[in-house]
């Protein structure tokens, strides 16, 4: 069994994407559930989102699920996780989300994603954590924000140690390597 016990997943909410997306979210989900790793996400059922935690839940795993009661009408909360938290603000959906896992992962998505992935990279800046963050950079998805980021250590807006911060992976595996699963 793993040391780290649950992971934070951050991605998109949206199911209008390649496929190839949806099945990398449904593969990590089987692979979490395979090492007795709690999901910890947005309690969404949509998207990449749901591909995981519906992944997760089919292999018999654990899900814990943290949805902001305003965000009702916008998206819809997954209706048969292990866990559900309801909570006031997005600010303390991240909050619960970060507290309750071991690592986090960020795989693809959208602008809410690239929210909270930045929050949880600047707060590891500010030594307010050390838990490894690992992005999943499926199919070069994330190559633009990739090329963005050294363009900002390069540029001298952010230190060059910044990029320890992070792992940049390109496939599952690689990324419980690095979150030591
Ligand atoms: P997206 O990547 O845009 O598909 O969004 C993925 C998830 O991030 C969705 O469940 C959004 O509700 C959530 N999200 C968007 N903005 C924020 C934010 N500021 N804080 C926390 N979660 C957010």
């Amino acid at each position: 069994m793993s040391e780290i016990k649950a992971v934070c997943v951050f991605c998109g909410a949206r199911n209008d994407v390649p496929q190839t997306h949806l099945d990398i979210g449904k593969t990590f989900g089987t692979m979490l559930a395979a090492r007795g790793i709690r999901l910890v996400y947005g309690g969404g059922d949509c998207g990449v989102m749901g591909a995981v935690a519906n992944a997760v839940l089919k292999n018999k795993g654990q899900v814990t699920g943290v949805f902001p009661r305003s965000l009702k009408d916008l998206e819809s909360e997954h209706a048969s996780l292990s866990e559900i938290i309801m909570v006031e603000s997005m600010h303390e959906r991240k909050r619960i989300m970060f507290e309750r896992s071991d690592a986090i992962v960020v795989l693809p998505g959208g602008f809410g994603t690239m929210d909270e992935m930045f929050e949880i990279i600047t707060w590891k800046q500010l030594r307010f954590h050390e838990k490894p963050v690992v992005i999943l950079n499926h199919k070069g998805y994330w190559d633009p924000l990739v090329t963005l980021m050294e363009n900002i250590i390069k540029t001298g807006f952010a230190r060059e140690e910044t990029r320890q911060l992070y792992d940049i992976v390109d496939s599952p595996e690689a990324v419980l390597k690095a979150v030591g699963a």
